[in-house]
């Protein structure tokens, strides 16, 4: 992508009500836009982070047997009363409209309950057991505070993944393989070695719920984490009861600060015996449907990536998620040589990282403003084309302070291994 084609525009400060780090930092560097509070557009760049969780999170469910689906934004009251869910003193976070007609309407802030009344129509016999379906959709909440930038959002990106079954046991084997993956993402993202599965509340069928937490002082919640054991307790069910279960003392515990990245439900079959979803037995009866109900906060973790991976001169993406690989700063692009020598650079890397390549190709940008937007942006590899670097190429991580220069194929294999 030619840098002078992109609409967005880094900027030095952000807006004086935005008090998020993290948000701060993405919207100085054009990755979003702040509609009004708790509400974000995702800007080309912005969209090309979510995109790549996205991608991770969809191979990391597809491999589990997770079909993708997309369900509506809109939904009807009826199915949520069934579960007594519509009652905003139930739940606390619902945007509802009306019909022309009059008839109310709720914008979906989760999803079990209309997939679930969906499923009646297609998990009939005990055979179409199990059924492992998720979608991303851009869940509303109307969030009491929304502080956090794009941590909290009162529109925001989800992935939310159901599972029902009607044998217990292959229902609890599932839920373990969906820890599973959900580690297999944030490890791919980045964040593995900062996030732990927690003991949390919620889950009708057991005790807890597990949910996945990520060290950051921008967090909203406290754990207590003993890293050695891989125990990790939110402070809503930290009791001597939660202790003694899970096998460890008050004085091994840490407390941490932490943002929730994730947290997965066994609703046992409460929420399919709500809403009279029953399979057909062998015999004609009916059969009990266990539900797991699954969520990663994709946006959430945009933000939580930006916040850990940051530093004062701005964005540092992992290589997993980065917009682009590498981003080239050509440098005296009036001269007619320099200029060519950018292009085939260019189009070099772009033949070998197709889509991947960023080329700051603005001529009349000073090169200390590119250099700044280059380390504002956070791609991971630039490359610096210049009068000066002649044949040659001049590489720097931007993990590293040191650059060096290199021939195109070498600088190519570098980028490759990077
Ligand atoms: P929180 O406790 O942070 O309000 P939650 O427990 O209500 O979150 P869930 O219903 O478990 O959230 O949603 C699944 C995931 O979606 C969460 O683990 C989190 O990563 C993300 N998420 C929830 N609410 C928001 C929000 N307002 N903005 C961005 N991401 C969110
Ligand atoms: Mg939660």
């Amino acid at each position: 992508m030619r840098f002078s084609t992109l609409f967005s525009k880094t900027t030095k400060s952000a807006p004086a009500d935005e008090v998020a780090q993290s948000a701060q930092l993405l919207i100085r560097a054009g990755y979003i836009n702040k509609e009004m509070a708790g509400v974000y557009a995702y800007l080309p760049l912005g969209l090309r982070v979510i995109e790549n969780i996205k991608q991770i999170v969809r191979e990391e469910m597809n491999v589990i047997g997770g079909h993708e689906m997309l369900m509506s934004a809109l939904q009807p009251k009826e199915v949520w009363e069934i579960t007594k869910r519509w009652d905003d003193d139930v739940v606390d976070v619902w945007f509802k409209s009306k019909l022309k007609s009059g008839t109310e309407v709720g914008f979906g802030w989760s999803h079990e309950e209309p997939i679930t009344q969906m499923m009646k129509r297609f998990l009939t016999s005990y055979k179409d057991y199990p059924a492992y379906v998720y979608q991303f959709q851009t869940k509303l909440r109307n969030e009491l505070r929304a502080k956090s930038g794009i941590l909290r959002g009162r529109e925001f990106m989800m992935k939310d993944l159901y599972s029902y079954d009607v044998d217990e046991s292959r229902h609890l084997a599932f839920y373990e393989r969906v820890k599973e993956a959900y580690m297999n993402v944030f490890r791919r993202v980045g964040i593995g070695d900062k996030t732990f599965i927690t003991f949390a509340a919620g889950g009708a069928f057991t005790k807890y719920s597990h949910e996945f937490q990520t060290i950051t002082d921008v967090g909203e919640d406290w754990i207590y984490v003993n890293a050695e054991k891989g125990v990790a307790i939110n402070e809503e069910v930290y009791t001597e009861a939660a202790l003694t279960e899970l096998g460890v003392s008050k004085d091994e515990m840490r407390k941490v600060r932490t943002a929730e990245v994730g947290n997965i439900f066994n609703f046992g079959t409460a929420k399919c015996d709500d809403m009279q979803l029953y399979a057909r037995g062998p015999s004609g009866e009916n059969v009990s449907v266990y539900l797991g109900s699954y969520g990663i906060g994709i946006s959430r973790l945009v933000g939580v990536v930006a916040e850990m991976f940051s530093d004062e001169k701005g964005l540092v993406w992992p290589k997993s998620i980065a917009p682009f690989q590498v981003h080239i700063v050509g440098l005296d692009l009036h001269d007619a040589q320099a200029r060519e020598q950018a292009e085939a650079v260019y189009k070099k890397l772009s033949h070998h990282l197709p889509n991947k390549v960023l080329y700051d190709d603005r001529a009349d940008v000073r090169a200390g403003a590119k250099f700044a937007d280059a380390d504002l942006i956070g791609c991971p590899v630039r490359v610096v084309v210049s009068k000066k670097t002649g044949e040659q190429v001049e590489l720097k991580h931007r993990t590293q302070s040191e650059s060096a220069h290199h021939s195109l194929e070498e600088c190519v294999r570098i980028i490759g291994e990077h």
